[in-house]
């Protein structure tokens, strides 16, 4: 279909409670992942507001999102001066190691060019600080399209080509803080060196602080980002980063590297441990043979809450894809697979573990809930969007993914590895049988 067809057919038929959220969002996440980095959104203020207001109600952190606050006057004439002021501002407020610059719709539509402008900045103020500029038109691509071009725009403006050194890159898709200290947890455990990128697990999950501090502590070193073209082995887990987008391809910048879907599930779980021997050299640690052990027992032990349920799928394409593999592992049948992005390679993959599956691209929530009524799904598992679903379906959600705004806790949901999908797996069981119990009057306590 033609992108002006497309374009009037989505206005013909509009988007109500999507799947997606918007791409400065995504590309915010990526610089909140790096140390000492503010994020600086060049348009309206609304947008930093926006994507702010929606981080902050799921990590619980202060999350400073800059923006260069467009006037009518700038959404006529340029952003230019704005966009200087605000690097002004940031730079010497915040004294930052590097700016990432996302921009919105707006400056998008309007054709700033923002890599003069920053330019054009750097030789009038001879300012040192990095500023590293991605381009994230939300009618261009969803947040982890912005998440994966701002991963990219770093690596090409921050890393340079080096001799090969005795580390290798992790590269996670949006997961959660506690994924992401899992992964380093599992690197230090193969007692190997590697760079993990980004790593927002303490700047949106930190400790309380003894006085006020203007930039959240942690984040992988401005150093660290400047040696991943000299890995000897990159693993990068999620489907949406072997795609390319506005800032290129991930495939261009990584020295061998292994791309493959998040590790949730037996399948997955074994294929990103295969690759960490490989890129390591060394053999997987016994602790996690025995995780994995123990989530084959409770494959078994939990059977007969599983078998035959009929699940919906919803939400970021790289859970979606996982999830369906892990679902159609443990017995439950995935009915509906809905994401945000509109990827016919995501849509491939997730029919290929789910061939029973209705699977539904660039997709909304009430687009899903039409689709779903006379399905007889007995779950919903996605984020607190998918309340909706379950509310209007009278069936339980099982809350993963990002946002996460009407549980406590987001920032810890554990996804990756033999233990987070242990931890999925143990709250669908819960489900299931909480589901049950509270359906039934006959009150039973053993289930
Ligand atoms: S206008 Fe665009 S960039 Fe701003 S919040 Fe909306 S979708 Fe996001």
């Amino acid at each position: 279909m033609k992108a002006q067809e497309k374009v009037i057919e989505k206005i013909a038929d509009p988007a109500r409670n999507t799947c997606r959220l918007c791409a400065p969002l995504g590309a915010s996440t990526v610089f909140r992942g790096i140390e000492n980095c503010i994020p600086l959104l060049h348009g309206s203020q609304g947008c930093s507001t926006y994507i702010r207001r929606y981080m902050i109600s799921h990590f619980r952190e202060p999350v400073d999102i800059a923006s260069s606050n467009f006037s009518e006057s700038a959404a006529v004439f340029g952003g230019r001066e704005n966009l200087h002021t605000a690097l002004d501002n940031v730079i010497g407020k915040y004294q930052p190691s590097l700016v990432g610059i996302a921009t919105t719709c707006l400056s998008e539509t309007i054709g700033d060019d923002v890599s003069l402008y920053i330019k054009e900045y750097n030789e009038k103020s001879k300012s040192d600080v990095p500023v590293v500029n991605v381009p994230t038109p939300s009618y261009k691509g969803i947040h982890t399209d912005g998440y994966r071009d701002a991963v990219i725009s770093c690596i090409k403006t921050v890393s340079k080509e080096n001799e090969s050194g005795d580390f290798i890159n992790i590269i996670p898709a949006f997961v959660s803080p506690e994924d992401l200290r899992h992964l380093k947890e599992i690197a230090s455990d193969f007692k190997t060196d590697a760079v993990l990128f980004p790593d927002y697990s303490e700047t949106l999950d930190g400790e309380s602080w003894e006085s006020y501090k203007k930039i959240s502590p942690g984040g992988t070193l401005l150093s660290d980002i400047a040696r991943i073209k000299s890995a000897k082995a990159s693993i990068v887990i999620g489907s949406s980063l072997s795609r390319s987008g506005l800032s290129g391809s991930l495939s261009d910048h990584l020295p061998n590297s292994h791309f493959m879907n998040l590790p949730i599930g037996i399948d997955l779980c074994d294929e990103f441990f295969g690759a960490f021997e490989k890129a390591t050299g060394k053999q997987l640690p016994e602790k996690y043979s025995s995780e994995r052990n123990r989530l084959v027992d409770s494959y078994m032990d939990a059977h007969k809450y599983f078998f035959e349920k009929r699940a919906i799928i919803a939400g970021d394409e790289d859970l979606v894809v996982s999830l369906a593999s892990f679902m159609s592992e443990i017995g439950i049948v995935p009915v509906i697979c809905a994401t945000g992005s509109d990827n016919p390679a995501a849509a491939e993959i997730i029919k290929k573990y789910a061939p029973d599956a209705e699977v539904m691209s660039d997709s909304d929530y009430a687009t899903v809930l039409d689709k779903a009524k006379g399905m007889n799904c007995d779950l919903v598992i996605g984020s607190s969007k998918g309340f909706y679903l379950s509310k209007n379906l009278s069936i339980p959600l099982v809350r993963v993914g990002f946002p996460v705004h009407d549980r406590f806790g987001s920032q810890r949901i554990k996804h990756l590895g033999y233990r987070g999908t242990q931890s999925i797996l143990d709250n669908i069981a819960n489900a299931i049988i909480e589901h049950k119990q509270n359906s039934s009057n006959i009150g039973y306590s053993y289930l």
